[in-house]
């Protein structure tokens, strides 16, 4: 007599008639689908393949154009040139070029703007990279249902704009969002400037197009605000960096336009009063819509950069927003004040005037730019649980010191989330080892506080050692048992996310 377990195993029964446990299946098998290693030949029958079943398409491969697509902002990452790079116009193309490099076994790399801070887009050995230069509008906007929906090429910022003309909202703000486009924000899960009250971009997406491993094209999600039918596939394809599928349409939420910002800069002797400054933030129950902080050395670069009128003499200065309707505004502005005070401040000043508050979110957002000038600079992204903050904050003061590196530090206080940014002489011929070192400590002291390994920028390639120990070598399986099922062959994106 036998029976059929759950898992598809047969329960063993024996002569006795005792029943006994079978064996179980294991999730994942703990392999992970690697793409063939590249082939000229079966690049160039590939090629051949697209130009006669696509003849219209942008097939780009000279060589300038290649190594333009090759990498992102990430500092020392070296990948290898693309076979081809590809811009696609229509979802249905995205399928055709998906289907035929599975055909041919050739790896896919979905690209956005390139300005990934871990290697997501990093052109890979024989794959081809697909842009979307030429999938880049509004596909609608709903004002009714405060939903939209933008091809992935649309830069951040002109999608902001956009909705803005109808009175609405698209809150997901990176720093970047001047560049970035809205497939890479869906890729990486980007976060941003706003997420202590508005969330990161999962919490805006309702919907996905995507384009499967095998060619076939899926509708992820729908357009009400409740939706709770089947597996949320939305969530998995959100910051999967491109290893799951290719995303050819994003439908997002809106929110109305909300009331013009109120600001206030706080200068603080000490980082470790500005993060006294944000637990009293917190503890008073304040949600600003941004919460940001920049260490000295970073005033210093920025205020170099831009004239922001920052104070050069401070050790750290807190950023603090708040877009609450009327009063409450200032209420809130006038608390978070107070806080910084009582927590030693030096010097707070609020500012009402529309103009002025942007400049100086001019001035934490060009942060980045600021230090990057003053060598080879490489921006991480950690984060830990906010009660945490001082002590990672802490850390990462001690380790810049220890390594004798200079480096600047700042982020977005207000979700945990820090980018120590470590700066080494552009011809210091032990630049990228002396990073790596820094960084390793710096991954390693978020996880013993509780926090993760990234908080915005992804695992990539350039984390791909510390996921296993950021999530727990369960959970890798699993992650590797949904990767072999969507991409079997493992063409999606290949060496990007899972360790090999
Ligand atoms: C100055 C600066 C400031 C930054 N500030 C922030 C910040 O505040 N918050 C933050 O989160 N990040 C920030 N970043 C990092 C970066 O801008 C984000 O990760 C952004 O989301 C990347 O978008 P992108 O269009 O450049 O995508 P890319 O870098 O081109 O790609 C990112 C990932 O998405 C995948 N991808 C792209 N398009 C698709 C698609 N159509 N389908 C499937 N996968 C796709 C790629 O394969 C890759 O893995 C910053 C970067 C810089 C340089």
């Amino acid at each position: 007599m036998s029976d059929r377990a759950a898992s598809g195993g047969v329960i063993a029964s024996s002569r006795s008639g005792e029943i006994g446990p079978a064996a179980v299946a294991p999730i994942g098998g703990g392999r992970t689908p690697s793409a063939p290693p590249p082939d000229p030949r079966r690049g160039a029958a590939f090629l051949a393949a697209l130009g006669s079943r696509l003849p219209g398409l942008s097939v780009a491969t000279d060589p300038a154009v290649l190594d333009a697509n090759r990498r992102d902002e990430t500092a020392n990452l070296e990948p290898p040139m693309p076979l081809a790079v590809v811009a696609p116009s229509t979802a249905g193309e995205v399928a055709e070029i998906v289907g035929l490099a599975a055909a041919y076994r050739v790896p896919i790399v979905p690209r956005g703007a390139g300005t990934g801070l871990s290697g997501g887009a990093a052109a890979v050995a024989g794959g081809v990279t697909l842009t979307f230069r030429k999938m880049a509008a509004v596909t609608s906007i709903d004002p009714a249902n405060l939903v939209a929906t933008v091809q992935p090429g649309m830069i951040n910022a002109t999608f902001k704009q956009a909705v803005a003309a109808q009175g609405l909202f698209y809150p997901p703000d990176p720093a970047s969002y001047e560049t970035c486009s809205i497939g890479g924000n869906v890729g990486t899960n980007a976060g941003g400037l706003c997420c202590v009250k508005y969330g990161v971009t999962r919490e805006s997406v309702l919907a996905l197009e995507v384009v499967l491993a095998d060619g076939s094209l899926i509708r992820t999600g729908g357009t009400t605000v409740k939706d709770v039918a089947g597996y949320d596939l939305t969530r998995l394809f959100v910051g999967s960096q491109g290893t799951l599928g290719v995303v050819t349409e994003v439908t997002v939420r809106l929110r109305p336009t909300p009331p013009p910002k109120m600001t206030l800069l706080a200068f603080f002797a000490t980082l470790g009063d500005a993060g006294d400054a944000v637990a009293r933030i917190t503890a008073a129950k304040l949600v600003p819509c941004t919460l940001e902080m920049m260490d000295g050395f970073t005033i210093r670069a920025a205020e170099e950069y831009g004239h922001f009128g920052f104070d050069t003499t401070a050790a750290a200065m807190l950023m603090v927003e708040s877009d609450a309707p009327g009063a409450a505004a200032a209420e809130e502005i006038a608390v978070a004040d107070r806080a910084c005070v009582e927590a030693g401040a030096t010097f707070t000043v609020a500012s009402t005037d529309p103009a002025e508050a942007d400049l100086l979110r001019q001035g934490r957002r060009q942060a980045w730019w600021a230090l990057e000038r003053l060598g080879l600079a490489r921006m991480e992204d950690v984060a830990v649980p906010r009660s945490r903050m001082s002590e990672l904050v802490a850390a990462v003061e001690r380790i810049l010191l220890e390594e004798e590196m200079p480096g600047g530090t700042f982020g977005h206080v207000g979700d945990g989330n820090l980018h120590p940014t470590f700066i080494v002489p552009r011809d210091d011929p032990h630049a990228a080892d002396r990073i790596d070192h820094a960084r390793h400590r710096v991954y390693a002291a978020a996880l013993e506080l509780g926090g993760t390994v990234t908080g915005e920028h992804g695992i990539g390639v350039a984390k791909r050692d510390w996921l296993e120990r950021t999530r727990g070598e369960g959970a890798v399986r699993a992650m590797r048992a949904v990767k072999a099922a969507l991409d079997p062959l493992g063409i999606m994106n290949p060496g990007k996310v899972l360790p090999d």
